[in-house]
């Protein structure tokens, strides 16, 4: 009898070297995906329906990390379309974090106190099908050349402003020569003291994290402070490992949050791995977040009293620098607000 080979994902297509052609050849089809994942399509009705609405949108390394055949992956769950996203669920809105209330210039988000968000594109390498920003009308509010300036001569202006978040989207699609040329304008504000950026793409696409790209950042001025996103503990391999370290070794702050996500991160073990994996290569737990009652993604959550219970088990089980504070994001607040229990 011929030997049986197991299909692996890396054997049906090689995946390409440089991280914009990864991106351009991300899976966007949910059959494709399922295909490549060796599911049945029947376990996911209505999938193309969903991806309408917010198409899906994979890159090959991610789904190198999901486990073939297993339709509760935790990697999975994150992104794949489902029909769960159609129902129409009370209290699940649009924009449900106030964000469009918040925006003096179109793409810069000013709520809290010190602090802009820059939204520099609207793309994603990857669409997470819980994101609060899934509806954001970015083709009327990500700026377009005029609009930089500005948002730029709001900064400028306001020396009450010492930190610049860069968000989006995800301000690591953007090429080198588009995120400098962003990067050389702010390291000429004086007031500025801080830089961050909020990027899933070290764990979403780990060689966009290229030498050029470390240069760039460890030569601004400014202490810059990466914000990464990683759910679970499978999503950080040998690549993302090796990303993060690059970027740790660079000497920038880099700290995760994550989204409390119902049937995918909400159990101890969960937690705690990914606690653990992340300070492993440098990373520590900065927030996580009670899901954003956004549209489409009423199935994704936890109860806020299950989450108080996994804080209290994981505070027992790690020392307190690796456990990251339960937030909810309350349109009209200074700031995000603690989750505490009684
Ligand atoms: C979450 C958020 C921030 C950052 O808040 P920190 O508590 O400083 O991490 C800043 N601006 C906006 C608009 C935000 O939503
Ligand atoms: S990477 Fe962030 S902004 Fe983009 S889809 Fe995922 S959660 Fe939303």
């Amino acid at each position: 009898m011929p030997k049986t080979v197991p299909i692996s994902v890396s054997s049906i297509q090689p995946i390409p070297a440089g991280w914009q052609q990864q991106l351009s050849q991300a899976i966007t089809d949910p059959l494709q995906l399922l295909k490549m994942l060796e599911i049945d399509s029947q376990h996911f009705p209505q999938c193309q329906e969903a991806s309408h609405d917010f198409q899906l949108k994979i890159p090959r390394s991610y789904v190198e990390k999901i486990q073939p055949g297993n339709i509760n992956d935790p990697l999975l769950l994150q992104v794949m379309a489902t029909g769960f996203e159609l129902e129409k669920i009370a209290g699940f809105k649009q924009d449900p974090v106030g964000d469009l209330a918040a925006m003096p210039i179109p793409g810069l988000l000013h709520k809290y106190q010190g602090r802009v968000l820059l939204v520099t594109t609207g793309a994603c390498a990857i669409h997470c099908r819980y994101c609060f920003r899934r509806h954001f009308p970015y083709s009327n509010n990500s700026p377009g050349r005029d609009q930089w300036q500005d948002a730029m001569a709001y900064i400028e202006q306001r020396a009450d402003i010492t930190e610049v978040i860069l968000s989006g989207g995800d301000p690591l699609i953007l090429s080198d020569q588009k995120l400098a040329a962003v990067l050389d304008k702010l390291g000429n504000i004086p007031h500025l003291k801080r830089l961050r950026l909020h990027t899933r793409l070290p764990v979403v696409l780990p060689d966009r994290i290229t030498d050029e790209l470390i240069h760039i950042l460890k030569t601004m001025p400014q202490k810059v402070c990466i914000v990464i996103h990683a759910n679970h503990g499978n999503e950080i391999k040998s690549a993302e490992c090796k990303a993060l370290k690059a970027l740790h070794k660079a000497g920038i702050t880099l700290l995760n949050q994550s989204v409390l996500l119902k049937g995918i991160n909400d159990d101890i073990q969960s937690q705690k791995e990914l606690c653990e994996t992340l300070y492993a290569n440098g990373v520590l737990p900065y927030y996580l977040h009670l899901l954003d009652p956004v549209a489409g993604a009423a199935h994704f959550e936890t109860s806020e009293q299950k989450a108080i219970q996994l804080m209290d088990q994981l505070r027992s089980l790690l020392p307190g620098y690796l456990i990251p504070r339960l937030v909810r994001e309350k349109p009209g607040e200074n700031s995000k607000t603690p989750v505490f229990g009684l």
